[in-house]
Parts: structure tokens; C-alpha cells; sequence
């Protein structure tokens, strides 16, 4: 049999937020059998790829940090691919600006490696228009230049035509120059470049950790300096600059450089996170809990059974909907075998769940918590009536205990249980370096897991959480958060997710007091 042909795809990951790769480049990621990829690269990406393939680090931090070597990551690349594999390699930006990406392919060549390259948004365009600068403009500029700042000012012979450069070229960007920024600088203005030029710093482009800083040719060294600005940076030069004050819409966003720890179960917890990056925040996901089929499916099973006998069919989270309705798929079954018992929800998020397999809620109650939905019920009178309540085995009992009160069979039958993952280390550590502004609670229990999980003192805690702020989702989850010492900031009106992200956006739209 003839040997299976191996393949590089090098692709551009883009300069930064892992939206910015392109459509080509995530589909080949779904490919790989071998990733291997740069420092630049955002580690995000790498959720694209299959779970069987091999993860390389090629390192590359500028200097002499470099993991693996520019010739062993040809090496690597020339034998995976030589072995059979489909091999992506994977750079920031866009791997023929700067980034070496001429010289890996003509390795591959060289050895009649087959390769494809997929282009990236380099990180010049990208830091300029997350700066809020258009890198051209007619009324300023109609060039612009893509320099490296890497070359040694010692040097005799420099590549770089200063002398054309500074005054030739509308614009211009340089890669790798914050070490020689001063000497750049210099040699613009000594070769005819009017020193006040303004010019851009932008560190961490298109990211969270984005920070950017403005001043003119004669003091920009300064200015960066003073900052404590390191890199990767880059350094935008040219009157366009000037259009920041109007342009620059990523800094502006409400949350934008906000650190948020979202506890909530790994597979729910997106919704909350998207919607809060969404206004610039950086998210750290916590999975406080996680959620399990429960032990037996049995009481479940049974009740399906005899669905036609219960008056009611209460749901009191989207994650009891997603566990029932799996089981009723497993079962070979669907929504038309729920015939008989009307449907009640607690809120809006379960409504749409329920909506999501087709069913309408019978009953939404006016406030979107457990006493609402109880007040609702017993407005309609449940005396001598069976009901139906699939949810977690441990949960509060009030649902139950109130409407049995009043005269009806309540049937609880666990259709999930709630799983404690050990507390991720990175999660202690970045609360321990200071690195969070806020932390989200969604449900009670997701605060005594939390809590549980940290295993401190309360002083400890205290010390840990002192000036981090802190959302829950609704009274209960407040009052959970209250009972453990845990000062709430911010707790919006209506319980749901959208109206918990506006009162946290409102918050931090407030000066400080
Ligand atoms: N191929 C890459 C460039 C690699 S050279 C591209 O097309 O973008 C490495 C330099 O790129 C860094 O020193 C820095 O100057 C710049 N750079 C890359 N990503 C950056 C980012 N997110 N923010 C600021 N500068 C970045």
C-alpha cells in the first residue's frame, strides 16, 4: 500500500482575538493531525482542532527565548509531514509578513513537501483599528510602509532606507520596535520627518490585554517608557494617528480591560461570557459546577410511563430541559409523547429552552424565581393534583413544599446531579495576583461551591476577594452570597442573564466613588 501524502497547511492565526483567523484557516484547523504553533498565536484557537491531534509549542518570544529553533521547527515540520501527517502550522498574524513563513515553506520545497498557505490579518492593520486609526486616509496619507524595528542600530549598512522611509511614505508601522524605538524615532526626525508627528503604541492588540499609548515623534520614547510598555507592540506612525480621538470604538466599550471570573457549569457558562466580551470584558471561566446524568434513570423512565396522569409538568432550569429532553430522545421519544400535563417554567431562559424542542410554556410566571413560580401555581389551585418536577436532586425544597401545602402530589425525579470539578489553579492564581475585577454568581449554589472549593476562613477570603466586585444574578443567590460574608455590588431587577450584563456594564459606566 502507498504511504498516506503528508501536508503543511501555514496559516495565519491573526493578530490576536480568535475571531480574527479566517474562515479557511478554522476549517483547516479542523484537520490537523499535528499543530504546531507560535507564541502569537492565540491558544483559543486551538479549541478548532481534533482532540486526537499532537500540540507542539514552537516558543518564539523574541531574543533568545526561542523554544524550539527556526531550524528545528522546520525539522519538525518537514518530518511530520514526510510521516503522513496533515500538519498546520500555525503563526500570529499573517505568516509572510515578518514572521518567517518564506523561509519554513521553501524547507518543505526543498524535501517535495506539499503545502498550502492561508493568509492572516496582520497585527499592523489590526493595532491600528483596534486603536481606533485608519491606516490610510485620503486626507492624510495614500502609502503606507510595513517596517521591522528589529534591525540592530549598530549596524553600518542599515536595510532600511531612512532617508525615503521617513519622509517617502504616508504611514508607517513598525513590527519588533520598542527596544529600538528611540533610535527609530531619531532617525525619522534626522532624516526630515517633522518631529511632532503623532504616533501610536499599541501593545497586545485586538485583545483584552490591550493597551495603547499616543504621542509625537519627539517624545514617544518617553512616553513608552514611562508607561512600562513592553513587547509585542507596535508603533504606528503618520498624521492618521490624529483620528483616534473620533475613531477609537475598542477601548471605548464599557467593559473593555475588565477581568471577570464567570462561575458557572463549563457547558452553560457561554452565553454569559459571550455576551459580556462582547463589551470588551476578559473572561476567566470557572466551573464551579458540573453537571452529571444522574445515578438512575428509573423514577424518570417510570413517570414518562404514565405521563398522562400528571396535571402538571414543571421546569425550573434550561439545564433540567436539556437533561429531560435527552433522556426522552434516548427513549427513542419526542415532545408529542408529553401529551396530558400542562407546562410551567420559571422564567424566560427555561421558556426558550423548552421553545428550542418545540414545546410553549402553559405558565411563566411575573417574577422569575421559585416563589414566583409557586405564587403562580397556587393562584391556578394545584389542590389534588399531580405534578411533575424533573430537576437536580439537591435543590431547595420551597417549589415542592409549598404547592404539597396546599394539597398536591409534587414528584421530584433527579434528571441531572451536580458534579464539583477541583478548582482550577489557574482560577486561585489569578485571584491571588490581583487579575480580577469581578466575580458572577448565577445560582446559590454555584456560590457555596465556589466558596467550598477555595477552602478558606472567612478572614482568608475576605483577603483573597477584597476589592472584587460582585454580581448575583437575583435575590437568592444574594442572599446565598450575603450569608458567606460576600459583599453583593451589583444584582440586577429581572433575573436573567442580558439584564445581569446590563447592570454590570451600568455599574462600571459609573465614575469610581
Ligand atoms: N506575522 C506577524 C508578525 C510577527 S513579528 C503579523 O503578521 O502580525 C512579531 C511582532 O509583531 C511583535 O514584536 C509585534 O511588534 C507585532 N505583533 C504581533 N501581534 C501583535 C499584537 N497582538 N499586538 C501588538 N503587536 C503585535
Amino acid at each position: 500500500m502507498e504511504k498516506p501524502k503528508g501536508k503543511v497547511y501555514l496559516i495565519g492565526a491573526g493578530p490576536g482575538d480568535p475571531e480574527l483567523i479566517t474562515v479557511k484557516g478554522r476549517r483547516l484547523l479542523g484537520r490537523a493531525q499535528v499543530v504546531v504553533y507560535d507564541y502569537l498565536a492565540n491558544k483559543k484557537l486551538l479549541a478548532h482542532v481534533p482532540e486526537s491531534a499532537e500540540l507542539i509549542y514552537a516558543g518564539k518570544k523574541g531574543g533568545s527565548q526561542h523554544t524550539h529553533s527556526q531550524t528545528e521547527i522546520n525539522q519538525m515540520l518537514v518530518d511530520h509531514a514526510l510521516a503522513g501527517k496533515i500538519v498546520v502550522r500555525l503563526k500570529g498574524g499573517d505568516p509572510f509578513i515578518f514572521g518567517r513563513g518564506g523561509e519554513e515553506i521553501e524547507e518543505l520545497a526543498s524535501y517535495g513537501v506539499a503545502f498550502e498557505v492561508v493568509p492572516g490579518v496582520t497585527s499592523a492593520t489590526a493595532a491600528a483599528t483596534y486603536a481606533g486609526v485608519p491606516i490610510t486616509h485620503r486626507r492624510f496619507t495614500s502609502s503606507v510602509a510595513f517596517v521591522t524595528g528589529h534591525e540592530d542600530p549598530d549596524k553600518k549598512e542599515s536595510r532600511i532606507a531612512w532617508d525615503k522611509l521617513a519622509t517617502g511614505v504616508g504611514t508607517i508601522v513598525f513590527y519588533m520596535g520598542i527596544k529600538n524605538l528611540p533610535h527609530i524615532a531619531e532617525n525619522l526626525i534626522l532624516n526630515g520627518r517633522d518631529p511632532q508627528t503623532p504616533v501610536a503604541v499599541v501593545r497586545w492588540a485586538s485583545t483584552p490585554q490591550q493597551r495603547s499609548v499616543v504621542g509625537t515623534l519627539a517624545d514617544i520614547a518617553e512616553v513608552v517608557k514611562e508607561a512600562g510598555i513592553t513587547p509585542p507592540a507596535l508603533v504606528v506612525v503618520g498624521e492618521v494617528v490624529g483620528l483616534r480621538d473620533v475613531i477609537n470604538w475598542y477601548e471605548q466599550r464599557p467593559l473593555f480591560s475588565k477581568r471577570v471570573l464567570v462561575t458557572r457549569s463549563r457547558d452553560q457558562a457561554s452565553e454569559l461570557v459571550e455576551q459580556l466580551e462582547d463589551l470588551g470584558a476578559s473572561c476567566l471561566e470557572g466551573a464551579t459546577i458540573a453537571l452529571a446524568e444522574p445515578e438512575s434513570w428509573q423514577p424518570l423512565d417510570r413517570a414518562l410511563a404514565e405521563i398522562a396522569t400528571y396535571q402538571w409538568l414543571l421546569f425550573t432550569s434550561p439545564n433540567a430541559i436539556r437533561f429531560f429532553f435527552k433522556r426522552l430522545a434516548d427513549l427513542g421519544l419526542d415532545s408529542r409523547s408529553l401529551k396530558g400535563p400542562k407546562i410551567a417554567v420559571v422564567g424566560t431562559a427555561t421558556a426558550e429552552s423548552l421553545m428550542a424542542h418545540g414545546v410553549r410554556a402553559d405558565l411563566l410566571p411575573d417574577q422569575f424565581t421559585a416563589e414566583g413560580l409557586t405564587a403562580a401555581l397556587l393562584a391556578q389551585g394545584v389542590a389534588g393534583q399531580k405534578i411533575l418536577l424533573p430537576r437536580a436532586l439537591k435543590a431547595r425544597d420551597l417549589l415542592p413544599a409549598s404547592l404539597g401545602q396546599a394539597g398536591a402530589t409534587v414528584e421530584i425525579v433527579p434528571v441531572y446531579r451536580n458534579v464539583r470539578p477541583p478548582m482550577e489553579a489557574e482560577i486561585r492564581q489569578a485571584l491571588e495576583r490581583r487579575e480580577i475585577d469581578l466575580i458572577t454568581f448565577t445560582s446559590s449554589s454555584t456560590v457555596t461551591n465556589f466558596i467550598e472549593l477555595l477552602g478558606l476562613g472567612e478572614a482568608e477570603l475576605h483577603g483573597l476577594l477584597a476589592g472584587v466586585k460582585i454580581a448575583a444574578i437575583g435575590p437568592i443567590t444574594a442572599a446565598t452570597a450575603a450569608q458567606a460574608g460576600l459583599v453583593v455590588d451589583i444584582q440586577p431587577e429581572i433575573h436573567t442573564i442580558p439584564a445581569l450584563v446590563a447592570a454590570i456594564a451600568e455599574y462600571f459606566a459609573r465614575p469610581a466613588p
